[in-house]
């Protein structure tokens, strides 16, 4: 369904659930939500075509593929969301609300108790991998692009999607869905189609779903929409290195009065000292020549930008290896450094004794997020990394 100007519907307000399909063999399982901001119909509109594509000719499918529409209420006012962002609201304090509280504390804790319920109740029946992709738009135009949770099997899920895949940027921002359902078990990749109100971007979340499926082992690599769908990805590309990681988020405060300067695209390149934004206290420069992402041009959000940087291949072997190895289990040992005494898989880096070895060492074990405790640096690390826990909670 299409819009006045051939791109996404806002008033083509979907259900909960946007489709649901079992194959007739057993099989992986692939959870899809779009619309999880409402200001972008995109995901929604391209599940509700590969699902009645699939329906109509489903191939040699097999396992399971639930498609969900996230922030209801925000899809049909076209907004990001209403009282709480709701990609920000999966933290284990606010779900615990969520699932305590009889009465709504405010809008968006409703679509999150039906999304939670949806997604519980498939998981729960999944006999074999659960997988999750979560589609969105962006306000500036660019190449679509995967984001990924740096773990070696959200790497290898990756793998056969033809777009740059951004590492580490939900250990960035707090409460997101993906991260939420990483943490637990599952397999995830967060999907960035385009611009909101372009119609290619229906056309690159259907491509995602396709290969996602792919990705899954829902689908074979021989099947013909498979393979459309890698090519037309392959084709929107651009002259963009393969594997990316953030590196700075310009985090936001409402009294900021934060403005973009026009003209960034994601992953256009910026040189040191280029101003990129503007608030209260002036010019915000980058820091050194990077790529930027995610440049805010609407009134919504607390992400200014990011900024990105090309990681090599031999960084990625290299880490590939050190963590088949297990190296992790030594990096306690390092001065400096111990392990923190009640969150597992986190550490605690006293940074006056560890200086001499960078976060960069880190970062090859997959501990990428940081936060300050007490004046000591606590880095952690997602769970998970080689293989799928024996039960799923969410
Ligand atoms: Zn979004």
């Amino acid at each position: 369904m299409s819009g006045e100007q051939g791109g996404p519907d806002p008033a083509a307000a979907p259900g909960r659930r946007v489709g649901a399909l079992a194959g007739a063999r057993p099989g992986p399982l692939l959870l899809c939500t779009g619309g999880i901001h409402g200001n972008e119909p995109a995901g929604v509109r391209a599940l509700e075509q590969v699902l009645a594509e699939l329906e109509r000719e489903p191939g040699a499918f097999r396992g399971r593929l639930l498609g969900l529409a996230g922030n209801l209420a925000a899809l049909r006012r076209n907004t990001r969301y209403l009282d709480v962002d709701l990609n920000r609201a999966w933290r284990p304090d606010r779900l615990a609300l969520v699932d305590r509280e009889q009465v709504p504390v405010d809008s968006e804790c409703l679509e999150q108790r039906e999304l939670l319920a949806e997604l519980r109740a498939a998981i729960g029946q999944a006999r074999e991998q659960v997988c999750f992709l979560d589609l969105h738009t962006s306000s500036a135009p660019g190449t679509p692009f995967a984001c990924i949770g740096d773990t070696l099997r959200n790497r290898r899920f990756a793998k056969p999607f033809a777009v740059p895949v951004i590492l580490g940027l939900e250990e960035q921002i707090d409460g997101a869905l993906l991260e939420h359902l990483n943490n637990a078990g599952l397999v995830t990749l967060g999907f960035e189609g385009g611009q909101h109100q372009a119609p290619e971007s229906v056309e690159n979340h259907a491509a995602a779903i396709w290969t996602g499926l792919l990705a899954a082992g829902c689908l074979p690599p021989g099947d013909a929409r498979v393979r459309r769908a890698r090519e037309l990805l392959r084709s929107r590309g651009g002259d963009v290195p393969r594997v990316l990681e953030i590196r700075y988020r310009h985090g936001l405060r409402p009294e900021d009065e934060f403005r973009m300067r026009p003209g960034f695209r994601n992953f256009c390149e910026v040189r040191a000292g280029q101003v990129l934004a503007d608030d209260s206290r002036g010019g915000i420069e980058a820091f050194y020549p990077a790529r930027v992402l995610l440049p805010l041009y609407q009134g919504l959000g607390d992400d200014g930008f990011f900024l990105a940087r090309e990681v090599s291949r031999f960084w990625l072997r290299l880490s590939w290896w050190m963590r088949r190895l297990r190296l992790d289990r030594l990096v306690h040992w390092l001065p400096g450094v111990r392990r923190h005494p009640s969150r597992a898989g986190a550490l605690l880096v006293d940074q006056r004794v560890a200086r001499w070895f960078t976060i960069e060492v880190f970062h090859l074990l997959g501990y990428r997020k940081r936060r300050q405790e007490g004046g000591l640096l606590v880095v952690s690390r997602r769970a998970h990394d080689l293989r799928q826990p024996q039960r799923i909670r969410i």
